[in-house]
């Protein structure tokens, strides 16, 4: 009982402590550099600087960049409301049919390839028993 209860005022004071040097920290500090787009706020440019050379940050900017794209038209939107709209476009339809035409030919131009190939064998296989037949 008297461990856990020990372990207890542990903690409250390391909470304690953990706080007292943030506060201190950023009231000792002029000024605070802070990164929007992944709500970190830092003490000194540099460590701004690095964090934006960091892959977490690199992330959310490509991940932020695509959020307004269309891949398929290879277009970029500047708010999502823009997206939408062109999502909705008849030029954007027109596109994702195409892509879907071509799509569904390849697979028949694929079919007709192996088809193609399938039966050359079979000629060549008849021509070869033909011949020994003969022979
Ligand atoms: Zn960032
Ligand atoms: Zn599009």
């Amino acid at each position: 009982m008297s461990g856990e209860i020990r372990d207890a005022i542990e903690e409250i004071t390391i909470e304690s402590e953990c706080t007292n040097n943030n506060d201190g920290h950023f009231q000792s500090m002029k000024k605070i550099f802070t990164c929007e787009l992944c709500n970190v706020q830092v003490t000194s440019n540099n460590v701004l600087r690095r964090h934006k050379e960091g892959r977490k940050h690199i992330l959310r900017v490509e991940r932020q960049g695509k959020t307004f794209q269309c891949d398929l038209c290879n277009i970029v939107a500047n708010s999502q409301s823009q997206l939408d709209a062109h999502l909705k476009s008849s030029k954007h339809n027109a596109r994702l049919i195409k892509k879907e035409n071509a799509n569904q030919m390849m697979k028949k131009g694929v079919w007709i390839i192996i088809f193609g190939i399938i039966c050359i064998f079979v000629n060549l296989l008849l021509l070869f028993k033909y011949i020994n037949n003969v022979v």
